[in-house]
């Protein structure tokens, strides 16, 4: 009789970096390595076999990027810091707690205490709750490889499903957030029941210069938009004027996502108003 043996995950070597140097070295030395940080994502498409690594490179011994820290006008988030984290900072409820606000709407109490920041933007899946909202902060990424570190606006780090403008061989150690000074914030969702995905959400930073407005859900990417003012009438039109063209799936018709993510917009300036009233 043929024995049959079923294997949760395909064979994978398992590295654990101590350094920041090792994990871009190890990451740069084997095409197929790919960076393990909350394992909340990477770990379910491996088992759904939808991703296959050779080398995982586990970054959770690098206590180097789970710091947050302020300096001057920077709000610096190690990329290993996880929502549980930035709920629990000082340091994010000083300078920008809609971080905290949103991070505590993510998932469940599981996913927050061991998903990242880093691994929600690196696995760029448009539904993801931080992408939005850290192109509507104006975060920058830091990404280091073999030659060195580059800075990435967020605005230019999303370029299509899961995928962003980190490459292979790079690792992503930090997101820098301008502290609020004059913005003020908010985000909207709407989600397949109360810890779930969000069907639309969209984030609103409300500053002196103007409005940034942004859709996650509706495309590939998130949507930056700059409604003329912030009334509900003017921000309805500039949601309806962007000729939005979202996916269809089990949750939603385009149509209604196109819906929602007017009433997410709306809902999310109305937030950042209040905050900053
Ligand atoms: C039940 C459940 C519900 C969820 N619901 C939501 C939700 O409502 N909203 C939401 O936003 N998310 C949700 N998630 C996803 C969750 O937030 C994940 O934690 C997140 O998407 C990935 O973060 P991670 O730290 O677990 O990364 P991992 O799963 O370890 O990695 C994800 C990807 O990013 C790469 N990566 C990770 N860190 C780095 C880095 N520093 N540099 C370069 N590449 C890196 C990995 O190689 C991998 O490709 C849910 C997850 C689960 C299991």
């Amino acid at each position: 009789m043929r024995e049959i043996h079923a294997v949760l995950l395909r064979e994978v070597e398992y590295a654990r970096p101590v350094s920041v140097d090792d994990a871009v070295r190890l990451l740069a030395a084997n095409e197929g390595a790919r960076a393990l940080a909350g394992g909340q994502t990477l770990l379910n498409v491996m088992k759904a076999r939808a991703a296959s690594p050779d080398v995982l490179v586990d970054l959770n011994r690098l206590d180097e990027l789970r710091a947050i820290t302020v300096s001057g006008d920077t709000l610096r988030l190690g990329a290993m810091a996880t929502y549980t984290q930035l709920m629990g900072s000082s340091e994010v409820e000083v300078a920008r707690p809609i971080l905290a606000e949103v991070a505590g709407q993510i998932a469940d109490v599981q996913v927050r205490n061991r998903g990242t920041i880093g691994g929600n933007v690196c696995s760029n899946d448009p539904t993801n709750h931080l992408p939005p909202l850290l192109v509507a902060l104006g975060a920058t990424f830091v990404v280091r490889g073999q030659d060195g570190e580059r800075k990435v606006p967020a605005r230019d780090f999303f370029v299509g499903v899961y995928l962003t403008a980190a490459g292979e061989g790079e690792l992503l150690t930090a997101v820098e957030v301008p502290a609020a000074a004059n913005a003020a914030d908010g985000f909207a969702s709407v989600t397949v029941g109360r810890d779930g995905t969000c069907i639309a959400n969209a984030a609103a930073c409300v500053s002196d210069p103007g409005i940034t407005l942004v859709l996650g859900c509706v495309d590939a990417v998130p949507v930056v938009l700059e409604p003329a003012a912030d009334d509900a009438e003017s921000v309805r039109a500039a949601v309806e004027g962007a000729g939005l063209d979202p996916p269809s799936d089990v949750h939603g018709s385009a149509d209604y996502r196109r819906h929602l993510a007017a009433v997410c917009a709306v809902r999310a300036v109305a937030a950042a108003k209040a905050r900053g009233s």
